[in-house]
């Protein structure tokens, strides 16, 4: 299945197939910031299976074990994929909110599980991790 993910402008997609390898949401600090909103949502691929990358994009750059490569709109700044140095570096993280449709299943993964915010209830039937 070739799924799409584009940035709020729509300037920018990432196209990729095959099923996600991870599929979580975290409730890091730097996920919150990432989005701007109460937790992140990340969708992991197998490198191999990125199809297209189209669109200018512009990137910054986290250094270290638990740093990443955030590629961004240069137009509109969404976020919408990224590459962990550390953890599944062989992946390609996306942005699960970029798909804006129901082609990318339900999170089952609740990373950072112990730093959700109090009025945020989740699943009891998820991993909870961290
Ligand atoms: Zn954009
Ligand atoms: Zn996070």
């Amino acid at each position: 299945m070739l799924r799409t993910a584009k940035c709020c402008c729509q300037d920018c997609a990432i196209a990729v197939e095959g099923e996600p390898a991870l599929n979580a949401i975290c409730h890091c600090q730097s996920c919150r910031r990432r989005t701007g909103t109460a937790f992140g949502w990340s969708v992991y691929f197998p490198d191999d299976r990125v199809i297209a990358i189209t669109g200018t994009l512009m990137a910054y750059t986290k250094d270290g074990e638990a740093g990443y490569k955030r590629h961004f709109c240069a137009r509109c700044g969404t976020t919408l994929y990224w590459k962990s140095f550390g953890f599944m570096a062989d992946h390609t993280g996306i942005a699960g909110g970029c798909f804006a449709d129901d082609s990318v299943a339900a999170p089952n993964m609740s990373a950072q599980h112990s730093s959700h915010y109090d009025w945020l209830s989740l699943p009891a039937d998820w991993l909870h991790a961290g």
